[in-house]
């Protein structure tokens, strides 16, 4: 008796095919275009959608490399390279000997059809073609296509590429990254002990397991977590299963190590919770090896065997962890891992604190506010700069944590200066771009401000690289803050792309030039002319503008030619602790 709903089950799979199939990429050869623009009005009919046309057949073979079709209509009789040679061509060819290829002839002369078969052609189409066995014969061709293709290409367990796909599509996206000089990294995850786990509880089990590992990782795979961490969705590229317990990701779209350590991270946690088969719950652990190209290895083959020494060698250390293929890189990995955990006790245990960088304004010789920087006490390592964590933290998601000790510290510490005579002083913070879009930040500013300070004396600095794509929710964020009181700049200015129309759209009271443009000022005319036109808009926009990296005389002098008054920068102040500033703000003028 026949399965019904298995039956049914068949019918829509293979609907499902042949709606997939019309996407396929038909390419014509054929000298006549109007040949070719005729088969495709038959075929758009039919449903199909992607035509390649080359009317020019000695360009036929060069455009099927570099276009993959997955079908080729090809006509016999052409002017200069002809039909059989193409079909010769490509029949020889490492990529394409298995290409489908019907071949359209007028010809009925059965020696001419007996050698393009003998050739390699797959099928025939007698010239001219009659639409229904056009549309039949290409859908079986590129049916049988797709059966071999999964066949050839595809773990029939788990569906996810097999080895040798996975190598070819490594080896693609290699080149492009040579191209581009973009790293890319092979990450291997083991299944630790599977051969055990497969005895135990017998293959099907076994199989099972595997099934639910490959949707887990696919799962992973796609999720947003990865992408928003990393903040690049093209990341994740492919996953493939290479052999009984081991698959294979590729991580392209230039990750660096960091991101890597991320995603292996990730997969070791993904993997680790429990598996339920047939209502009994099953623990496995993996070990996860990377290998980064150009670093590790130049092909697609060296990279995914030295991804799987160091799964090799992750298993040795006691599974359950990950390891990179390079020293070094395990050594950096290692490190920030380090790093991470302290920064979380660090939290804890509050072991930040705030240093003040002076502004001074030239034209009155007085403090005209401080940037608050924080440092990290780290009991080992002495005192830490920002540039060593800040972007770790934000990555970790912590940055959100010490941002908000920092703006609480900071209007805390000014609110007593201000009532012990140092009233005009403004503090001014650094807002990190995930800060910013965190839905806490206006709840932290307020309570901040319960201190008594008043809000126009707080300055929120933000970057302009924290901006890009997110315009509109930006907007409306600086717009609330502003609500609220406090005053906002931007931050290293100049090194983003915000327009100048959205630059007119924000909120803002200041602009901080970047430090790079004016490394080189007075004697790189370039950096002088950016500068000048920074003043100028600021002047246009209304804006104040605070130059900041000045650590010599002379720049100061070409800044204030330019009229630039508000300085900040070495030439006046390191940033200095709480007790040295404020004496520092204590003399009376500051002498220039
Ligand atoms: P930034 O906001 O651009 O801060 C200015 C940095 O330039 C400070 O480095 C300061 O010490 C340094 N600097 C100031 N004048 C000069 C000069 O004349 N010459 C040179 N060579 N450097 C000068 P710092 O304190 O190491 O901070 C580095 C970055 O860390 C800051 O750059 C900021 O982006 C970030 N950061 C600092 N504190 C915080 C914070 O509380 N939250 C967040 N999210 N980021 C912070
Ligand atoms: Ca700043
Ligand atoms: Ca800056």
């Amino acid at each position: 008796m026949i399965n019904t709903a298995s039956a049914e089950q068949l019918a829509e799979e293979v609907e499902a095919l042949h709606e997939q199939l019309k996407n396929a990429v038909i390419m014509m050869v054929d000298d006549e275009p109007i040949m070719m623009e005729v088969l495709q009005t038959f075929l758009e009919y039919e449903g199909y959608n992607n035509f390649l046309m080359v009317s020019d057949s000695t360009k036929a073979v060069a455009e099927v490399e570099s276009q993959w079709p997955d079908i080729l209509l090809l006509d016999l009789k052409m002017p200069e390279v002809d039909g059989f040679q193409i079909l010769e061509m490509l029949r020889g060819h490492p990529d394409f000997y298995q290409l489908p290829i019907i071949i359209l002839t007028s010809s009925s002369d059965a020696e001419t059809k007996l050698k393009a078969l003998e050739m390699g052609a797959t099928d025939f189409l007698a010239k001219p073609v009659d639409a229904s066995e056009l549309a039949l014969r290409l859908r079986n061709t590129l049916t049988v296509k797709a059966y071999q293709d999964q066949l050839t290409y595809y773990d029939g367990l788990t569906g996810l590429p097999n080895r040798s796909r996975f190598t070819d599509l490594l080896s693609w996206t290699l080149q492009t990254a040579e191209r581009d000089q973009e790293p890319v990294a092979a990450v291997n995850l083991t299944v630790d002990r599977f051969k055990q786990i497969n005895d135990t509880l017998g293959p099907r089990v076994g199989d099972l397991l595997l099934k639910l590992i490959a949707d887990r990782l696919s799962d992973s795979v796609r999720s947003s977590d990865v992408v928003s961490f990393t903040g690049r969705n093209n990341l994740w590229q492919h996953i493939g299963r290479l052999g009984d317990d081991e698959f294979c990701i590729m991580l392209s779209g230039g990750p660096a190590t960091n991101d890597a350590a991320f995603v292996a991270q990730r997969l070791l946690e993904v993997v680790k919770q429990a598996f339920i088969i047939e209502d009994e719950e099953v623990f496995i652990t993996a070990s996860v090896g990377i290998a980064v190209f150009p670093e590790d290895a130049q092909d697609a083959d060296s990279l995914i065997k030295h991804s799987r020494t160091a799964a090799k060698v992750a298993q040795q250390r006691g599974r359950d962890v990950y390891q990179f293929f390079s020293s070094e890189m395990n050594r950096k990995a290692l490190e920030r891992l380090q790093i991470e955990s302290d920064l979380r006790r660090a939290i804890e245990r509050n072991e930040f604190l705030l240093h003040y960088q002076p502004k001074i304004n030239t034209n009155t010789g007085q403090l005209a506010g401080m940037e608050a920087l924080v440092r990290w006490m780290h009991p080992e390592r002495g005192l830490v700069p920002p540039g060593m964590f800040i972007e770790l933290a934000e990555q970790a998601g912590m940055v959100s944590a010490i941002g908000e000790w920092v703006i609480h510290e900071a209007c805390r510490q000014t609110k007593i200066w201000h009532e012990s005579g140092l009233e005009h002083l403004n503090v001014s913070v650094n807002v990190s771009p995930q800060q910013l879009l965190d839905k806490n930040l206006m709840k932290t500013i307020d309570a901040a401000l319960s201190s008594g300070l008043d809000p126009q004396h707080l300055v929120v600095e933000i970057t302009e690289s924290g901006m890009v794509g997110k315009e509109e929710r930006v907007i409306k964020i600086l717009n609330e803050i502003k609500e609220h009181g406090p005053l906002l700049s931007i931050d290293d200015f100049g090194t983003g792309y915000s327009s100048l129309s959205y630059l007119k759209r924000l909120p803002v009271d200041e602009l901080k030039i970047d430090r790079s443009f004016i490394i080189d000022v007075p004697e790189n005319e370039q950096d002088c002319a950016i500068v000048k036109a920074i003043v100028g808009m600021a002047d246009s926009l209304k804006l104040n503008l605070v130059v900041e990296g000045v650590e010599e005389r002379s720049q100061l002098d070409y800044l204030a030619s330019i009229g630039c008054h508000i300085i900040q920068g070495f030439y006046f102040s390191r940033p200095l602790p709480a007790e040295e500033f404020e004496a520092f703000a204590r003399q009376t003028e500051v002498k220039v």
